[in-house]
């Protein structure tokens, strides 16, 4: 058993705690709070090698108990970070890390990345909460996060989840579990809100200046106010982000400022949902009862949140023409990433006048008929070596998907063909979609975490067809549209 008298642990990572230098303004040290008779829910052993951590670590006692916060690491630095934010529309005023605790930053042969622990006990600014997360939601963010990345998607990282019996109170009693995130920065939107707030100039000068000496370094090389190029340079790393989302269906579920990441990274999964039958106006969150954060809305929400966050920049800058005119890119950028995007799902190897009306007109006829969004791109992507008849049978409406399907054709056709492989490259086979989640959860409450393993092996290679595997690329089945995920996490 580890006690208070156990020395700290050391897995041979070395700790740099370059945001811990920023001074307490900017956090409270906070240790984690011990939980009770912790096991292994979930490992990334890719992530732990890439990290360089040792071999075994998962077969490891001490690490098991360090990444559920119950064993220091030897030279981390544990802390809470002070944020603000705007939720739903509104300003919610001082947020914080209620519970993930952030250990520090460990040199990796990826370059420096911060570990936090997720549900690891209370804070200063765990406000009305617990401090904790529940095993269904951590696995859910354990394997999204993964999920994201195999597909290319900036994201935080998450290397493993560990459970706890400790019970945790949500609509019903649950157990609790941890997340261990890892990133390159953890910094938000709503860390900038804060101190903008709060007239605390000194400190969002500060907090701007470690952004760009550590994430954004070309903002100071460039001539001009370099705050304004962060602001830009910000929003074109959302552009992309919002586009990635949409083009394979993703919702977030949450756009508040505070879980916007200053790297343009996917941050902080609760209410998530890959879609399954294509509906644009999908809400994903059942607490979003006016559908703020509705799929066909998150490009314009990030925009809102991308102001937000240049109204907090505002007094580093010059005048406020020249946080709009940083902001202004946003909005020739997004749709332009969009279209490529889309337009890679399609085959089109460059963009050209029409792409977009050929694109709309695809995604209206899903739409129209809630098509499977996944199913119906992988199927179109395979059609061009094979037969159409698979996509096709996926529509009541045959001739309006002939009709369809003609001019993509033609399309295709005066570009030469399509590449299938590019095009499956596009177009995952497998995305973590609610109801598989929900099934790796069930046997993972029972003692039973194979499947969580099995689905993050899935996630890891969502453009191959992989043996044993075709349960998690097949429709969904009817129960899936009754998951309700909320805020409760
Ligand atoms: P979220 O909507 O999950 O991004 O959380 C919004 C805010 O609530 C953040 O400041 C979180 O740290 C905090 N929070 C969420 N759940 C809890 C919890 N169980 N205990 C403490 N703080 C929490
Ligand atoms: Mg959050």
């Amino acid at each position: 058993m580890f006690t208070a008298a156990t020395p700290p642990h050391d897995l041979g990572l070395t700790w740099r705690n370059r945001f811990a230098d920023l001074g307490e303004s900017f956090f409270s040290p906070t240790p984690p709070t011990p939980l009770p008779a912790p096991h292994w829910v979930g490992f990334q052993h890719t992530l732990a090698q890439d990290l360089g951590l040792p071999p075994d670590t998962h077969l490891n006692d001490a690490a098991l108990h360090a990444f559920t916060g119950n064993l220091p690491l030897a030279g981390s630095q544990p802390l809470a970070s002070v944020y603000s934010g705007h939720q739903f529309g509104h300003w919610a005023g001082q947020l914080g890390d209620g519970r993930a605790i952030w250990l520090g930053e460990i040199d990796t042969p990826a370059g420096p990345m911060e570990l936090q622990l997720k549900g690891a006990g209370l804070t200063p600014y765990s406000r009305m909460g617990d401090g904790r997360a529940v095993l269904r939601s951590s696995i859910r963010e354990f394997l999204a996060s993964e999920a994201m990345h195999a597909l290319g998607i900036p994201t935080t990282r998450a290397l493993c989840v560990t459970g706890s019996p400790a019970p945790v109170r949500r609509e019903t009693v649950e157990t609790a579990a941890v997340v261990t995130r890892v990133a390159p920065s953890f910094i938000r939107f709503g860390h900038f809100e804060h101190f903008a707030a709060n007239n605390q100039v000194d400190e969002l000068r500060q907090l701007a200046d470690f952004v760009i000496d550590h994430h954004y370094p070309e903002c100071r090389q460039r001539e001009g106010n370099p705050y304004a190029h962060l602001l830009e340079a910000v929003s074109a790393r959302t552009a992309e982000l919002v586009a990635q989302w949409q083009a394979v269906g993703f919702c977030h579920g949450v756009m508040n400022t505070d879980n916007m990441s200053i790297l343009g990274l996917t941050i902080d999964y609760g209410p998530f949902q890959f879609m399954d039958g294509f509906n644009p106006a999908h809400i994903c969150n059942h607490s979003d009862s006016g559908g703020r954060y509705a799929y066909h809305r998150q490009p314009n929400i990030a925009y809102w949140n991308l102001f937000c966050l240049g109204q907090a920049l505002l007094p580093l800058m010059d005048d406020q023409q020249q946080a709009l005119d940083a902001l202004e890119p946003y909005k020739t950028l997004f749709p332009e990433a969009l279209q490529r995007r889309m337009g890679a799902k399609l085959g089109l190897s460059s963009v050209q006048p029409g792409d977009a009306e050929l694109t709309e007109a695809f995604m209206q006829l899903l739409a129209r008929e809630r098509v499977d969004f996944t199913i119906a791109f992988r199927r179109l992507a395979d059609s061009v070596s094979d037969s159409l008849t698979p996509v096709r049978d996926l529509f009541i409406d045959r001739d309006a998907f002939d009709a369809w399907a003609a001019r993509w054709q033609d399309r295709l056709q005066a570009q030469g063909g399509a590449d299938r492989e590019a095009m499956r490259r596009a177009n995952p086979r497998i995305v973590l979609r609610n109801h598989l989640g929900e099934l790796a959860i069930r046997r993972s409450r029972e003692g039973d975490h194979s499947e969580v393993d099995r689905l993050l092996q899935a996630l890891l290679a969502p453009f191959d067809d992989r043996p044993g595997e075709d349960d998690l690329a097949a429709l969904p089945p009817d129960w899936a549209s009754q998951i309700e995920i909320s805020c409760s996490s």
